[in-house]
């Protein structure tokens, strides 16, 4: 028997927040279909949006950090890179101060992830050193 499913959710390209169904086949996502009756989109979606599904099953695509060791990228844990990133940013702002180091948020995140990411830089590392693409 075929399992198909409709999941309602939000486009991850970009902040405008345009709604779209993810068309779901056997537990495979195979396609986007928009969402009729959302408030924001109305039945609309750019290219982006139509080719949501073609990422997430994509050969190219990272599911693991990498790390560069001995100048060759190396497949690595979340634990392994989170304790890399942390020592170095630990490292140059003992050495540089807390504006030598800036953060660039993204479209992509949810406002809940912005605030996080400001509130990391301001509370945790000290520095308004903060911005995000949508202002490039
Ligand atoms: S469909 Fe296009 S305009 Fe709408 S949220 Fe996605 S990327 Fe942005």
């Amino acid at each position: 028997m075929i399992e198909y499913e409709n999941v309602l959710t939000t486009c991850p390209y970009c902040g405008t927040g345009c709604a779209l169904h993810l068309q779901v086949l056997d537990q495979k996502l195979v396609g986007v279909l928009p969402a009729k009756n959302h408030v924001i989109s109305e039945g609309g979606l750019c290219i982006k949006g139509w080719n949501v599904h073609a990422f997430v099953n994509h050969p190219d695509r990272l599911k693991k950090p990498l790390i560069r060791k001995n100048g060759k990228l190396e497949e690595a844990t979340w634990d392994e890179a989170l304790k890399l990133v942390a020592d170095k940013l630990g490292e140059i702002k003992a050495q540089s101060g807390p504006d030598s180091i800036a953060f660039l948020s993204s479209a992509k995140c949810t406002n809940e992830e912005n605030y996080l990411l400001q509130k990391f830089a301001r509370a945790v590392i000290g520095t308004n050193n903060i911005d995000h693409c949508a202002r490039l």
